[in-house]
């Protein structure tokens, strides 16, 4: 398997492989597919077996690059961990144009509403720092079509909600992919 054969434009090819990737990960030949065609997908696996860039190339696929609005929302339960997100996001959309934003605490708010009212395509962030530009209109949802909940276990149950992360998931998906790796 290689990502030549799951129909990706040719610039995300070129950012995926620019940034050192020569074969999918296990992770990635199941998810990246479903992913793109618009299904919502949950992964299960540890860390380090290439959840991020599955989520990331499913995302940036399905970008429309000239409407320049938050098309996708991905949230992180950490600021290291949004800020890891954004890099992988960068890179491999580094051939795509995309404008990425990460809101997270701890960075000038003003400086945040700056960037979101010039556009992006992508915000990557806490949920806190999110929640503050969605409310104060910083960050519209109008366009957003994707969201990505990573580490949804850790988030939910930060959210005083039972461990039963996939009960919840119900509530928001419909017939999700679930992969376990
Ligand atoms: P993650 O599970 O998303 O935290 O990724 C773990 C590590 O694997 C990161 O350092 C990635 O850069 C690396 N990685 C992910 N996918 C691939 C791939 N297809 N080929 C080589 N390295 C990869």
């Amino acid at each position: 398997e290689s990502f030549d054969a799951m129909g990706l434009q040719e610039n995300l090819l070129r950012g995926i492989y620019a940034y050192g990737f020569e074969k999918p990960s296990a992770i990635q030949q199941r998810g990246i597919v479903p992913f793109c065609n618009g299904l919502d997908v949950i992964q299960q696996a540890q860390s380090g077996t290439g959840k991020t860039a599955t989520f990331c190339s499913g995302v940036l696929q399905q970008l429309e690059i000239t409407l320049v609005q938050c098309q996708a929302l991905v949230l992180a339960p950490t600021r290291e961990l949004a800020q890891q997100i954004e890099k992988v996001m960068r890179a491999l959309g580094d051939y795509l144009g995309v404008k990425v934003h990460t809101c997270v605490g701890g960075t000038s708010v003003v400086e945040d509403q700056r960037i979101l009212q010039a556009g992006v395509h992508v915000v990557v962030g806490t949920p806190g720092r999110v929640f503050d530009m969605l409310r104060r209109q910083s960050l519209r949802s109008d366009c957003i079509k994707m969201f990505v909940l990573d580490e949804a276990d850790e988030m939910l149950s930060r959210a005083t909600m039972p461990p039963e992360a996939l009960e919840i998931t119900k509530k928001f998906m419909s017939k999700p992919v679930r992969i376990l790796v």
